[in-house]
């Protein structure tokens, strides 16, 4: 993919605090993620790809952080929401976990169009718990 590519290149590295979401989050490398801060997430470029992702809803023009490969791109307003964060830390775990974008894209998808009811799918669900155990956990704490 060759946004990851991007932001693998033009990223900077994660501050401590990042680190050390990301590793609790169980990212393996977590070292190799690069953030790219943007105004807006951009739609792939492809119409027909970009019509893909809305409809699956994996992307949309209200996206406001995405993780996928080693990148991560955040909106700016985002940049504060560490539950938002966590969350794609713990998608970029899936990731190295299935050994690569590609295959993490295809679990993923698959994970939501198998099911009867169009429902979020396991990975999307661990995302959200984890991220909300951790950053509830914070709070409490
Ligand atoms: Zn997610």
């Amino acid at each position: 993919m060759k946004q990851e590519e991007f932001v693998l290149k033009h990223g900077s590295a994660l501050c401590s605090r990042h680190l050390a979401d990301a590793t609790m989050a169980g990212v393996k490398d977590p070292h190799r993620i690069r953030v790219l801060v943007v105004d807006r997430i951009l739609l792939p470029e492809d119409p027909n790809l970009a019509d893909a992702s809305k409809r699956i809803g994996i992307l949309t023009e209200d996206t406001r952080c995405m993780g996928f490969g080693h990148a991560l791109i955040i909106r700016v307003d985002a940049w504060n929401e560490r539950e938002l964060i966590v969350h794609n830390f713990v998608h970029i775990a899936q990731c190295e976990r299935a050994g690569g974008l590609e295959q993490w894209c295809r679990e993923y998808l698959g994970n939501r169009t198998n099911c009867a009811k169009f429902t979020v799918g396991s990975l999307e669900e661990e995302a959200r718990d984890f991220a909300r155990e951790i950053c509830h956990a914070g709070a409490a704490a």
